[in-house]
């Protein structure tokens, strides 16, 4: 029998802990050439871009956030890197994958993990009050130069449409942004801080009202359900479909997310670029047809399924493993049962305040209990950036 080729798209945080994964249980076949697992991947650097939240406000510096992406993967994984690993093309029917240099690389099972691609221009109006910190560490860098030498000031955290990664993410960057103000640079009296929502919660009911009452008690204009018409630069303001108008002299837009182009210009996904899966054994379940063999995970994925780095990590581990059992053709699947996490920030440590977060964590029909952030929390979360290349990535826990 020839080898069994498992070939990842994306060598993202799933991607790469899947690989590392398959790498470590598999190694006996891989060594006797039985067994491949093949990463490719458009960029030769690894960004955590979970810690973008932070890097306005001096938490974390490049070197923190990224990493050579080869150094992540187990010497045991093929890894194509650049335009030799940039996906321009799948085709599920004849089991096919074509990257830009032209090559074409075939499988007997597919783990999709390309992530989502975040589009400004898609923001009607907006071009030069472009602020972010979502869309690159420098864009987060350059976003925290603005806020340090802003004297005062309407600041508008907009975020014009869901799914985004992170629904937590604008909330935590908020009250972080509150406690900078107030306990660092001591002028918070000197600002308007305003939170644009497009939809009426913030993650599920306990997640809402902890960031509900955290911002009331901040006083933060906390507007739901803002439906964007248009960003007027001219006025710096903010122009909602019913005509209401916010100003601004600092924007923060969250930019709309989508899928990847290769995979939508490849049939295979939603109007929007997401990738459909069973929700259970998250195989593709798609316009292309059903493909057992297709796995779908992270950011990828289907719009329903919220696209965070908890929900990433426990897909990782379902995927991993069921395509280990499938070779190994021993027991049944491993079901994905919607465990899925956002970290809360209650606050951030100044000299005027505590940092306290939480990892609130819920799954399928088990809703999030009541919580409370911690002291310890915080802590956690913090380290937890250096842990995720280490061990997280290595798929060691
Ligand atoms: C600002 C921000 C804050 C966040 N905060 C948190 C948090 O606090 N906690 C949390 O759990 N999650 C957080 N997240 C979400 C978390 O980062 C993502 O859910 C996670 O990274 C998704 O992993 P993934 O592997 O699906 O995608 P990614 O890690 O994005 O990996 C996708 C990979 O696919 C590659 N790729 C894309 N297109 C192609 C192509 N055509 N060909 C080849 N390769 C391609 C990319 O180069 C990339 O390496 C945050 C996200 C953002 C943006």
């Amino acid at each position: 029998m020839g080898e069994t080729r498992v070939l990842i798209l994306g060598g993202g945080a799933v991607g790469t802990m899947v690989a590392n994964k398959l790498a470590r249980d598999l190694r006996t076949d891989i060594a006797r050439g039985k067994v491949s697992v093949t990463v490719l991947d458009k960029s030769p650097t690894a960004v955590n871009q979970a810690g973008f939240t932070f890097v306005p406000f001096g938490y974390y510096t490049e070197e923190d956030l990224t990493r050579p992406r080869a150094m992540l993967l187990s010497p045991r994984v093929r890894a194509f890197i650049g335009p030799e690993g940039e996906v321009v093309r799948v085709d599920l029917a004849n089991r096919e994958v074509t990257v830009k240099s032209g090559r074409k690389f075939t499988y007997d099972y597919l783990l999709i993990s390309t992530g989502c691609a975040l589009d400004p221009s898609a923001v009607p109006g907006l071009k030069n009050d472009f602020s972010s910190f979502y869309t690159s560490i420098e864009d987060a860098k350059r976003l925290g130069e603005k806020i340090k030498t802003m004297s005062g000031g309407k600041i508008v955290v907009m975020t014009p449409k869901m799914p985004i990664a992170c629904p937590g993410a604008p909330g935590k960057f908020t009250v972080i942004l509150d406690d900078y103000l107030r306990g660092v640079k001591q002028n918070r009296e000197d600002f308007d801080i305003t939170f644009l929502w497009p939809v009426p919660n913030i993650g599920p009911p306990a997640y809402n009202e902890n960031i509900t009452e955290n911002f009331k008690a901040r006083g933060i204009r906390d507007v739901r359900e803002f439906q964007l018409e248009r960003v007027d630069e001219e006025r710096k303001e903010v122009v909602s479909k019913d005509g209401e108008r916010y100003k601004y002299d600092l924007l923060v837009t969250i930019p709309p997310h989508r899928g990847v182009k290769a995979l939508k210009d490849s049939g295979i996904t939603d109007g929007d670029g997401w990738v459909p899966s069973d929700k259970y054994t998250l195989q593709y379940r798609g316009p292309a047809g059903n493909y057992d063999e297709v796995f779908v995970a992270g950011d990828a994925g289907p719009k329903e399924i919220p696209k965070m780095g908890v929900t990433s990590h426990f897909q990782a581990f379902v995927v991993g493993e069921n395509i280990l059992r499938d070779i190994r053709g021993v027991g049944d699947m491993v079901l994905y049962r919607g465990h899925m996490g956002c970290p809360y920030v209650g606050g951030a440590p100044t000299p005027a305040s505590r940092g306290a977060a939480t990892l609130a964590v819920w799954k399928y029909g088990v809703p999030l209990g009541p919580f409370k952030p911690a002291r310890l929390g915080w802590r956690v979360y913090r380290m937890y950036y250096y842990i995720f290349w280490d061990s997280t990535l290595k798929a060691l826990m």
